[in-house]
């Protein structure tokens, strides 16, 4: 047997299933196909700038944080300060209302608006407002809010905090739960990207004795006594248990002859974004820190603001349009989107570019919990039972949380559930 436990696939999810599978005791070996770790959590330096794959903020006290503290590790990043923040209505920028004296003061609310919203906020920030179930986001924000443009912001804010752009689809518990997660304690943009956490887990999970191989695509998994698994380099590697923590389509493509697993996730509906992050020599003279497009899907955040992710006096600026299920704007209309922004919230900005990242079609979460498919708890199961000794983890995965926090806590599940069922085969 050359390991108890595999885990395919070194992205978060990957990392910490070996790392907390490793710490208990269990002989592993991790395979990822990419010459690096750290799948979509990876970060890029350009010019001096820490490049994420897209604005990528932690949620605070999230699965992710508590599964990176219970390996001992801390990252470093600061909560992004939004009391000067903005939001972006018919092509002008208005003081955000996110707070009490903001909204009082905003110009994009008119005075039954601002009443409106202030009801909205107090359900929002009340414990005694809930989703029904069955719920779309869409529904929620009526009962939230009477008036149009409190309930499109509402949907700006749904879109901050999940990423999701289908209120019509989105299910109104799980919206409405994690937009209070963003609120209270909120997130932190973490210095130097998320390398930050890519490079401890490695260190964590290479430290407690797990093996971990970039460039090894698996090909195909089958099952004997136990299981084989079939690397693209013709060689294979053999082990009772196996967590995937890889999409559902590759789920599909390596696994899919095993039983009950050639339909795994294909009713998953994925989160699309199209994303532009500029470095600057130095933030542009009067501009804005943050913009939250609240009739266009639009995200800005100069992260490097809160976080240490620019050269000495440089600014990185994130941008990101919520792309809503099935749409694909050309290259050229985002181009002209995210330039138009820059030059509203950072006025003169050109001349002081030193570095860009263009990523037009990024996957932010393989699916959308959707009120129809029963939220959370329609999504796939970390552990399949039609096949003992095989598990999946990822943002499609288990009961808890979104994004990068439900990659944490199923691949903590399937650590977990993996070293029972080996410790369960006994000696
Ligand atoms: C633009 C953007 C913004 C985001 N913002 C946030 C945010 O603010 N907060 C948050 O919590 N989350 C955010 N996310 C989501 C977060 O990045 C993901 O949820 C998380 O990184 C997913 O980790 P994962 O390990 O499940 O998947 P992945 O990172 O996709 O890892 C899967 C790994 O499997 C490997 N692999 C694939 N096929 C094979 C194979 N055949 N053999 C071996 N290996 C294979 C891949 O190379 C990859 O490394 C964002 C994502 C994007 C794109």
């Amino acid at each position: 047997m050359d390991a108890e436990v595999i885990v395919i696939g070194g992205g978060l999810a990957g990392l910490i299933a070996a790392a907390k599978a490793a710490r208990a005791g269990c002989r592993v070996i991790l395979l990822e196909s990419a010459s690096e770790f750290g799948g979509r959590a990876r970060t890029r330096p350009i010019n001096g700038f820490h490049f994420n794959q897209g604005a990528h903020a932690l949620y605070r006290a999230g699965p992710l944080e508590r599964g990176l503290a219970e390996l001992g590790i801390h990252v470093s990043g600061i909560k992004p300060p939004l009391k000067s923040a903005r939001v972006l209505h018919q092509g002008r920028l208005h003081a955000a209302p996110f707070d009490l004296l903001s909204l009082l003061g905003t110009g994009v609310f008119d005075a039954a608006d601002k009443l409106d919203a202030m009801g909205a906020m107090a359900k929002l920030t009340g414990s005694g407002f809930g989703a029904r179930a069955g719920e779309t986001a869409q529904a929620l924000f009526a009962r939230m809010a009477r008036r149009p443009k409190v309930r499109d912001l509402l949907a700006a804010l749904m879109r901050l905090s999940t990423y999701g752009n289908a209120p019509d689809l989105a299910d109104g518990a799980a919206v409405l739960a994690q937009m209070r997660l963003a609120l209270d304690p909120g997130v932190l943009y973490l210095d130097h990207g998320w390398a930050q956490m890519v490079d401890a887990l490695i260190k964590t999970a290479q430290g407690a004795g797990a093996h971990l191989h970039p460039n090894r695509a698996v090909a195909q998994i089958t099952r004997g006594d136990v299981f084989s698994v079939a690397m693209a380099d013709g060689t294979s590697l053999k082990a009772p248990s196996l967590i995937l923590a890889v999409g559902p389509h590759v789920v599909r493509q390596i696994a899919g002859e095993l039983p009950k697993l050639e339909a795994i996730g294909e009713s998953a509906m994925p989160v699309m974004a199209a994303c532009f992050d500029i470095g600057l020599a130095r933030p542009a003279e009067g501009g804005v820190n943050f913009v939250l497009g609240i009739d266009q899907p639009l995200y800005f955040s100069v992260h490097s603001v809160a976080a240490g992710l620019a050269p000495p006096g440089g600014s990185l600026v994130q941008i990101l349009r919520y792309l809503a299920p099935g749409e694909m704007p050309s290259k050229a209309q985002l181009e002209s989107e995210f330039e138009g922004l820059m030059d509203l919230a950072q006025p003169g900005w050109r001349p002081l570019e030193q570095a860009r990242q263009s990523l037009f079609m990024m996957l932010v979460a393989n699916d959308l919990p959707r009120a129809a498919s029963g939220g959370l708890a329609g999504r796939a199961r970390v552990e399949l039972t039609a096949c003992p000794g095989l598990f999946v983890a990822g943002d499609w995965v288990g009961q808890e949380a979104w994004l990068s926090d439900a990659a944490a806590a199923s691949a903590g599940a399937a650590a977990q559930k993996a070293m029972a069922y080996v410790r369960g085969l006994g000696p």
